[in-house]
């Protein structure tokens, strides 16, 4: 009876909030990463960022106007992560902000002896724990070309939103039944310790540095990558790779592999 209501809304939605042809060819023609996919996949991304679309809302901040493309750009990259999961990882936020470009965030902290203290470097983009993605649109238009940014924004945010399903972002998102947790904390740490050697050790990688700042930006880094430019972490961490084609549930490499040489 539930499942019949929600198939129900669902179709409704579809088809009520249906993207024109033009707009979604736009959307896709900005981000070449997304050739790798066919036909059928494409259609059912284009249903999820339907009904991403009518469950967020993304707006603009201090007067800044949002237009249909961006919307689009930002839907199929946030939902290209779930493409083959639930859209419900998505839940318990509501809206997505766009910036004309960089920001600084609102928000203070407090150190070890009590002191307050208030963030004013700018950010191009935050994942906040129940609440909304933060995004500079300047930053999103950069990075939506993986191979002259070397970097993606929108995946980078919402693998974040994934990782705190299951409390604060720690690199460990909510795995399925068949994937034990200890098997992706051993993978990820070791690789994580492996990255961060190399950057203390000026060890030139692709990969952005950024990634051994802690072991959730290692997880939201390296799913851009995975997404982005799958070769690339297939080649340099592949037992990573295989933990996250499992969690993901794509073999992006095994297409992508055949367009990029590996420099
Ligand atoms: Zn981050």
């Amino acid at each position: 009876m539930f499942d019949a209501l929600r198939r129900w809304r669902r179709e409704r939605v579809l088809a009520r909030a249906a993207l024109p042809d033009a707009l979604w060819n736009d959307a896709l023609a900005r981000l070449p990463f997304m050739a790798i996919y066919n036909d059928e996949e494409l259609a059912r991304l284009r249903d999820k960022a339907v009904l991403f679309l009518d469950a967020k809302s993304i707006v603009g901040a201090r007067g800044y106007e949002v237009e249909p493309l961006q919307r689009v750009i930002v839907a199929v990259q946030a939902c290209v992560l779930v493409l083959n999961l639930d859209l419900s990882l998505y839940d318990g936020f509501e809206n997505v902000i766009l910036y004309e470009g960089e920001f600084v965030p609102a928000w203070e902290w407090e150190d070890e002896a009590g002191v307050v203290h208030v963030n004013d470097n700018p950010l191009a983009g935050e994942a906040m724990q129940g609440g909304p993605v933060v995004l500079s649109w300047a930053d999103v238009e950069a990075s939506a070309d993986w191979e002259t940014a070397g970097m993606n924004l929108v995946i980078h945010e919402f693998a974040h939103k994934i990782d705190m399903r299951n409390g604060a972002a720690n690199g460990c998102p909510p795995l399925p039944a068949d994937m034990p947790e200890a098997a992706w904390q051993e993978t990820l740490t070791a690789a994580y310790a492996h990255f961060s050697n190399r950057v203390a050790c000026g060890d030139a990688t692709v990969i952005d540095a950024y990634a051994s700042e802690n072991p959730a930006e290692f997880f939201a880094v390296l799913s851009e990558v995975f997404f982005a430019e799958p070769a690339l972490l297939a080649y340099e961490y592949a037992d990573v790779y295989q933990q996250f084609a499992m969690f993901y549930q794509q073999d992006p490499a095994s297409r992508a592999g055949l367009m990029h040489e590996i420099a």
